[in-house]
């Protein structure tokens, strides 16, 4: 299985299903933003990292256009990557509070971080047929990841695209609400947690602090 999620990795980083998202990540890393002029950017898919034998997954929406799609990893480069990685540090769950480039030395402890859409669409509005396109890999990390336990999903719309492609798969009697903390037990018996985006929009009107997030990735912990 771990070779599976190796092989799938280098299926998803040459995956072109989505002209449209690929162009705009080329067009991304041609272009750059004046801090990284002189860095050479990934510019293509970027998989899901972290520990083969994972408890807990972790996914977000989309790699942004100069954080995962520079560096080639997910919550790496960018703002948001800065604050999941204080809080999955204090909550032991990496080894360290820094996610800055694919050499950093960071290690997952028991958790894989992915996103649903596995390349950054223009003004993070995917359309659904490239959500659609997308969801056979995280079918597939979900699969191969046969110790997974609890599914963390930052933000809404991660929420709402995992319960989605649940519900393909699944038949899902109640509505499930997004709420921050909330748990709810997935058809396959794996739990479902929502959190918060850790985004600086999110982080700096207060709306999620380090506490908060560090608290909820314990409260994960627990349940494995
Ligand atoms: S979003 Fe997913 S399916 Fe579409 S091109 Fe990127 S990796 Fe391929």
């Amino acid at each position: 299985m771990i070779d599976s999620l190796k092989i799938l990795k280098n299926k998803i980083i040459k995956c072109t299903k989505c002209t449209r998202l690929i162009k705009f990540s080329k067009k991304i890393s041609l272009e750059k933003r004046k801090q990284n002029i002189n860095e050479k950017y990934w510019g293509k898919p970027v998989p899901g990292f972290g520990d083969l034998n994972a408890k807990i997954m972790i996914i977000g929406l989309a790699p942004a256009a100069h954080g995962g799609t520079r560096t080639g990893r997910a919550f790496t480069g960018d703002k948001s990557g800065d604050f999941l990685f204080k809080c999955l540090h204090s909550a032991k769950i990496s080894n360290h509070s820094f996610s800055t480039n694919i050499n950093d030395g960071l290690k997952l402890n028991s958790a894989y971080i992915t996103n649903i859409l596995k390349c950054v669409p223009p003004e993070d509005k995917p359309l659904s047929i490239e959500l659609s396109n997308c969801a056979d890999y995280f079918d597939k990390e979900i699969s191969n990841l046969k110790n997974l336990k609890v599914i963390v999903t930052l933000g809404k719309v991660a929420f709402d695209n995992c319960i989605k492609f649940y519900k393909k798969n699944y038949l899902i009697p109640t509505k499930l609400i997004f709420k921050h903390g909330k748990k709810y037990v997935l058809p396959d018996g794996k739990t479902l947690i929502a959190s918060y985006h850790p985004s600086p929009r999110n982080v700096n009107t207060k709306i999620i602090n380090l506490k908060m997030m560090k608290d909820l990735f314990i409260k994960a912990k627990q349940i494995i």
